[in-house]
């Protein structure tokens, strides 16, 4: 069982015992940046630096930022199943067009804007090392492939593990939780055969269309609880920084559960610490699919977590 660390009393207790030398990985959507991101991925892990310098100790952490480029680009909403896994006409982050116009897909547009977040922890720490992977990235690196291969391979067995630790309804007929993109119309909806000597075929619902090939002439697509334990085989993080929304549908149970799925052990040695849910002007938390999410200086979101045993932060907009 992996160890939690609930908000700021975790915190303290994880500097206290922590050597400076820990990879640290954050990730996150690239779609969106708000002041509940700016939270868990820069002031925690700042403010958890500092604790650890205020031990003496030359702070060299090394932060694995990752970006989840491809998880698919809008979860569809079902009134059935609130939590619906439907992948039906959706596409991935990396293969959304940026709705600003400026850069080559959505992923790339946000990675540079949370990139920029992390220049005070190059200033404030030079000796912390930062690196930023898109999960697209991963893909070449074994470990990261066989959990892909396992869960395009074991759809159901997976759907299983899922449903019955957080609920997450299915469509009628299953879903696949991981696959192919369509060469074609670049959509999810299709069904992906993978073999060990990585050989895809893919066969489009759309175009009513199979496809085959190397497994690098495909772009892929991959549900954000086998993702977590791919990008933990590849990066063997010692701690996983993760906001309070987490909680809220035993995501921690579900991971563990896959972990032990897909065998990835070092999931079972990293601890977790889970930072506080920021709500905006509503009362609610913020999401990046909704209008009310928006930015806080890093200033005032270190003021207010600092010291604060809150399971919830509440800012209002300059
Ligand atoms: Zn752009
Ligand atoms: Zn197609």
């Amino acid at each position: 069982m992996s160890d939690r660390f609930y908000y700021w009393g975790g915190l303290r207790d994880l500097a206290e015992r922590m050597q400076g030398t820990e990879r640290l990985m954050m990730g996150c959507r690239p779609y969106g940046f708000h002041a509940g991101n700016l939270l868990s991925m820069v002031a925690y892990p700042l403010l958890l630096a500092q604790l650890v310098q205020g031990r003496d100790i030359e702070v060299r952490f090394e932060f694995q930022v990752s970006f989840n480029d491809i998880e698919l680009s809008r979860p569809q909403y079902s009134p059935q199943h609130p939590y619906c896994l439907a992948h039906y006409g959706l596409t991935t982050f990396q293969s959304t067009p940026d709705r600003f116009g400026c850069c080559s897909s959505e992923s790339v547009h946000w990675q540079k804007i949370i990139k920029d977040h992390y220049e005070v922890i190059r200033q404030r720490f030079p000796h912390i090392s930062v690196t930023f992977t898109c999960t697209s990235e991963m893909l070449g690196d074994t470990s990261f492939f066989d959990v892909l291969l396992r869960t395009v391979n074991n759809q159901q067995e997976v759907a299983a593990v899922i449903q019955d630790t957080c609920g997450y309804g299915f469509p009628m007929g299953g879903c696949p939780l991981a696959g192919a993109l369509c060469p074609q119309c670049g959509l999810a909806d299709g069904i992906t055969c993978v073999t060990e000597n990585q050989t895809v075929a893919f066969f489009c619902r759309v175009c009513q269309r199979k496809f085959e090939g190397e497994f690098g002439a495909f772009r892929y697509w991959m549900n954000h609880l086998p993702l977590g334990i791919a990008k933990e085989a590849h990066l063997r993080s010692d701690l996983w920084i993760t906001g309070g929304d987490y909680l809220g549908n035993n995501l921690y149970d579900v991971y563990g559960k896959l972990a032990r799925l897909f065998e990835v052990s070092s999931f079972f040695g990293l601890q977790h610490l889970i930072s506080p849910v920021v709500s905006g002007i509503d009362g609610h938390p913020m999401h990046k699919s909704k209008e009310d999410a928006f930015i806080v200086p890093l200033d005032r979101i270190l003021a207010s977590a600092r010291e604060s045993p809150l399971s919830e932060l509440y800012f209002t907009p300059e």
